[in-house]
């Protein structure tokens, strides 16, 4: 029995074009001890790829983070499935607001030393003195008091096209250097501010809470299922939205509207946009907001040099790139000085 996904993104997106079947793109996470991860990888990956599942899956000691497309048919049978393994019974599922059929073409399950890279060692803090849970009602209260500091926990290419109405978005490139930012920015405040937190789906803030009472912070509160849960908990109750712009994802849809302004630009021309794109030199592959009017003019690249790369032969597309380390794209998405801006 093989394993592994053996089609390529092409060959799959044929196949869900055939199948004409609805898809649900849901994502959800879990701290938890895992013994055998190598075990559990396995076991779900026979069981999903079984029901057509297609996703992003890690799995570490320190529990499970998934970003999964499931065909709508066989959500029963998958939610009964994630009941039958006992740290999973019950485990909340945070159901995309803007559906695609094809926010994954690809079932990856990987066993990591962590379930999201945040640097930091948790050996030194309690990492289940976490802080309060909120749901969108109660965070709706606690960010119009004027003794609450919002803090948003993700980075600035995910802030930048969308955020809560008076947040706190680091200019920073990975979680561990927003940790160190905020407390920095906070200093002053540890005993007599609430510190409310929220992220993408709330996995986030699970650590950055336990660290930050670790830190010292008294009154620490996150927003529970993130920015993915808060959206549907307003829309279910017909709560005020506090949230404005897109929500940035993890797959190929790169974001959810939520409200209809449009906070970010175009990193080329400067008009109002918040469409993220990858540079379409694959040796670049540069993140970054372009309008449709520069897409076409730059013929999907961030500079000119990206766009004369792409002009060649991919034979010699390919002779460029050998013997060239391709920069770390984590620490690229959205930085580049010819992107005239971006700030
Ligand atoms: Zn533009
Ligand atoms: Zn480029």
């Amino acid at each position: 029995m093989q394993l592994y996904n053996t089609l390529s993104a092409k060959e799959r997106e044929a196949l869900i074009d055939k199948a004409g079947k609805d898809r649900l793109t849901i994502s959800f996470y879990k701290y938890a001890h895992i013994g055998n991860t190598r075990i559990l990888r396995n076991h779900m990956y026979i069981h999903w790829d079984a029901l057509d599942v297609l996703g992003r899956i890690y799995i570490a000691h320190e529990g499970i983070n998934a970003q999964l497309s499931v065909p709508s048919d066989n959500f029963k049978p998958f939610k009964e499935h994630l009941d039958s393994i006992s740290f999973l019974n019950g485990v909340r599922l945070n159901i995309a607001i803007e559906q695609d059929n094809k926010s994954f073409l690809k079932l990856k399950v990987k066993v990591r030393d962590k379930i999201v890279a945040d640097g930091l060692n948790d050996a030194s803090f309690d990492v289940t003195n976490k802080g309060i849970h909120v749901n969108a009602e109660q965070f709706n209260i606690l960010i119009e008091d004027p003794e609450t500091v919002l803090v948003d926990m993700r980075n600035h290419y995910e802030s930048e096209i969308g955020h809560f109405k008076n947040a706190i978005t680091p200019d920073v490139d990975t979680f561990r250097d927003s940790l160190d930012l905020i407390e920095q920015q906070l200093s002053k405040h540890k005993e007599d501010k609430n510190m409310v937190m929220y992220c993408t789906g709330g996995i986030r803030c699970e650590k950055a809470s336990a660290y930050y009472k670790h830190k010292g912070f008294k009154r620490v509160f996150q927003l529970e299922g993130g920015i993915i849960e808060y959206t549907r908990q307003v829309r279910d109750q017909n709560l005020d939205n506090k949230f404005l712009g897109k929500n940035f994802v993890f797959d190929q849809r790169r974001s959810e509207r939520i409200s209809n302004d449009i906070i970010s630009q175009c990193h080329q021309c400067g008009k109002a946009c918040d469409t993220h794109v990858n540079c379409a030199n694959e040796a670049c592959h540069l993140l970054f907001i372009q309008c449709e009017e520069c897409a076409e003019k730059m013929d999907n690249c961030c500079c000119d040099a990206c766009k004369e790369v792409i002009a060649l032969p991919f034979a010699e597309q390919k002779k460029l790139r050998r013997g060239k380390v391709v920069s770390n794209k984590i620490f690229k998405k959205g930085r580049s000085e010819v992107l005239k801006f971006k700030h």
